[in-house]
């Protein structure tokens, strides 16, 4: 049994914190929200009055929150008050920059610490079957995988600090781009005369296959478990994908990496949630390519 502290208790760090609790885990958690604090306690995590107090006495700490601006005033808070030695890792999705600036004041401070964005969702959180992305000195690694295992099933080692963040955003720049591109096909399809079957038969077992095609087809029949059969609800939500392509075209303007596919699809997708459709499955862009978008 280890000592676990987990700030950030939202749709994924609830049930990942759940999970670690299920393994046998001493689970110390916080968020701001009271609401979640009540659910957390009721899954067996231990609730502390303060994110400070939470990581007291503990070997590992998990972090799970918004963005990088919220990570770097947590990590900040709790760093100073956290044992020597301990390991500290972070699996929101946060800019690349920010994330190395994150490893930079926990090695300041004694800590181990590892960059570990998750792919896989709200059903993967629930379900411990979460994909983390990992950046990171190999001995936090080492340390990191054994845990991370409780909460996921592919645990994936890419590079030292923040290449964790950098391989999820690189990963999500091309889904972006491989959906509106499979949307557009099907919606050019149409004006040809082509059905949604007879392209998908075609393009799945082509050249033109992708994610986008096979698994999460756009257009409602051939692939009956992707969202466009449930009426577009989410699994991926358009916000989130925006989200990630802005810290893709972040990363490219701070690299210096040239990204023009990348940037279009930010724009579209910046245009798809702007028009009222941030709560839908991304995928959901095929109706708004067609004209069609739902008000
Ligand atoms: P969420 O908004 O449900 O949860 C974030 C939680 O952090 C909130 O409950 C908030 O109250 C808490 N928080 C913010 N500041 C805090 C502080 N100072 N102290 C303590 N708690 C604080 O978001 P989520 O859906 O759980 O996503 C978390 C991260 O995971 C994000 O970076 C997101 O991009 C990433 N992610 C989400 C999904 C998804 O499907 N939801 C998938 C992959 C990655």
């Amino acid at each position: 049994m280890t000592t676990i502290a987990f700030i950030g208790l939202g749709n994924m760090g609830g049930p990942m914190a759940a999970n670690l609790v299920k393994a046998g885990h001493a689970v110390q958690g916080f968020d701001l929200v009271p609401a979640l604090r009540d659910e957390a306690a009721k899954a067996g995590i231990s609730v502390a009055a303060a994110a400070g107090d939470a990581v007291a006495g503990a070997d590992v700490i998990v972090t799970m929150l918004p963005a990088g601006k919220h990570v770097i005033a947590v990590w900040s808070e709790i760093l100073p008050k956290a044992k020597k030695g301990a390991l500290i890792i972070d699996s929101s999705t946060i800019d690349v920059d920010s994330a190395r600036s994150a490893h930079a004041m926990a090695a300041k401070a004694g800590l181990l610490s590892v960059d570990a964005p998750v792919s896989g969702g709200t059903g993967g959180a629930k379900g411990a079957t979460l994909t983390f992305m990992c950046g990171g000195a190999d001995a936090a690694f080492a340390a990191a995988k054994p845990i991370l295992e409780q909460m996921g099933k592919k645990i994936v080692h890419c590079g030292g600090a923040g290449a964790g963040q950098a391989a999820k955003i690189c990963n999500n720049m091309i889904l972006g781009a491989t959906m509106i591109v499979t949307a557009e096909a099907f919606v050019l399809g149409e004006k040809l005369g082509l059905t949604h079957q007879a392209l998908f038969d075609v393009a799945s077992t082509s050249s033109g296959q992708s994610w986008s095609m096979t698994t999460y087809c756009p257009v409602p029949g051939p692939v009956p478990t992707s969202p466009a059969n449930n009426d577009y609800k989410p699994g991926f939500a358009a916000a989130l994908m925006l989200k990630d392509l802005k810290l893709a075209q972040e990363a490219a303007s701070s690299a210096g990496a040239t990204t023009p596919l990348g940037a279009a699809a930010a724009q579209l997708y910046s245009l798809f949630n702007a028009d009222g459709h941030a709560g839908e499955d991304f995928s959901g862009i095929v109706n708004f390519l067609r004209g069609q978008a739902k008000p």
